[in-house]
């Protein structure tokens, strides 16, 4: 029997491999490769699709986060050493964003159930330095924005949203009504071959509704500069490529199938795998399961069991940031939710490229534990 992978990019991209060839070769021939009609093109398609006022293409996710942060600085809306909110169970990057732009970042246990950043933590952990929250939509899964915008919005809070997971939740749950001033909220996205909108390489955006916060994400992701070679701000090189943006037009075409067929193999998850030593994911609100998120306390031998059956799984994330090396000084902190995560997460393969009687091989050999 052939091996399920947990994720195998060469079959998620294999349905547009033509295309893709098609769509490269019109880049190479225009003898344009940066900052031209493919980019201004996904970036008009990205907003639409995310239903934003302004899209702005960046090098990846981890600068759109930055570059949002540098942004809100130069207008002074932070200072140095202001605190941001985030969850302590995300990936690095969205640590290494804030701490990168000389920002604090304040580590916030999640909620057990989802692994997500709640108003109630954020209640526990705010102080007089706080001015961002950086909730994390992970696993695909959509944070309660309607409760998170209420409370920025009563305590005039800046909110950027990491959405490397979540490409479409938007197209199957509302986003929020409540709204913050448009200069004070941006989106942070990712196109990482592996998320669930993949570039063949890196690439990321910023979306917002502000017109000046898009144009100074611009400025900063091009060297500061707004007019060639003249410099207002001290900025970074972190644009997205024609060839990037060429191929991302072409699979966001096919995003929301892509989705329902994540969603159609986590909702077979929900609904079969009944084995009381593993516990499901609890989808509070809606997920475009980016990852699909087990919990066992016997995780590494569920792993090693899967990988025996011909399953590949991963775990997200093994240690927190607070656990890494390249943060000694949160070595001594406390996340015990976020600690629990990190031991017994198991992450099941789900994507599009999988077939019904792989997923029924997943259900059966779970369920076999
Ligand atoms: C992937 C990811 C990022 C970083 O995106 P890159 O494009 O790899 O820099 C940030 N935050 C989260 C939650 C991610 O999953």
């Amino acid at each position: 029997m052939k091996n399920i992978s947990y994720l195998s990019l060469k079959a998620i991209n294999a349905p547009y491999e033509k295309a893709i060839a098609e769509a490269l070769i019109k880049v190479v021939d225009s003898g344009w490769y940066l900052r031209g009609r493919c980019v201004s093109m996904f970036e008009n398609e990205w907003a639409s699709y995310c239903d934003a006022g302004y899209c702005v293409g960046c090098g990846n996710g981890l600068d759109a986060l930055r570059l949002v942060l540098m942004a809100w600085k130069n207008a002074r809306l932070l200072e140095q050493g202001d605190e941001v909110i985030v969850p302590a169970n995300t990936f690095i990057a969205t640590v290494l964003a804030v701490s990168e732009s000389g920002l604090t970042p304040v580590l916030t246990d999640p909620d057990p159930d989802t692994g997500l950043l709640t108003v109630s933590a954020i209640e526990e952990m705010v102080s007089s330095r706080t001015r961002v929250i950086l909730p994390v939509h992970l696993y695909g899964q959509l944070c309660d924005m309607e409760s998170i915008m209420s409370y920025a919005s009563a305590h005039s809070l800046l909110v950027l949203e990491d959405c490397a997971q979540c490409h479409g939740i938007n197209h199957i749950m509302s986003r929020s009504a409540v709204k913050i001033p448009a200069g004070h909220h941006a989106c942070a996205w990712s196109f990482y071959p592996g998320k669930n909108l993949g570039a063949l390489g890196d690439a990321g955006a910023v979306t917002t509704d502000s017109k000046s916060l898009a144009d100074e994400v611009r400025a900063l992701s091009n060297y500061g500069s707004a007019e060639k070679y003249v410099n207002d701000v001290k900025g970074l090189n972190s644009r997205m490529d024609e060839l990037q943006a060429a191929v991302l037009s072409l699979k966001l075409a096919d995003l929301n199938r892509c989705n329902g067929r994540r969603i159609d193999i986590a909702h077979r998850y929900l609904d079969e795998v009944v084995n009381p030593k593993i516990m499901l994911p609890h989808i509070s609100t809606a997920s475009v399961f980016h990852i699909f998120p087990v919990r066992c306390d016997q995780r590494d031998e569920l792993q090693a069991f899967l990988d025996s059956r011909g399953i590949q799984t991963q775990i997200h994330y093994p240690i927190p940031p607070h656990k890494q090396q390249a943060y000694p000084e949160w070595h001594g902190c406390r996340l015990p939710v976020t600690e629990a995560i990190a031991c017994t997460e198991l992450s099941l393969p789900c994507n599009q490229a999988m077939t019904d009687d792989e997923v029924t091989r997943v259900i059966e050999a779970l369920n076999d534990f």
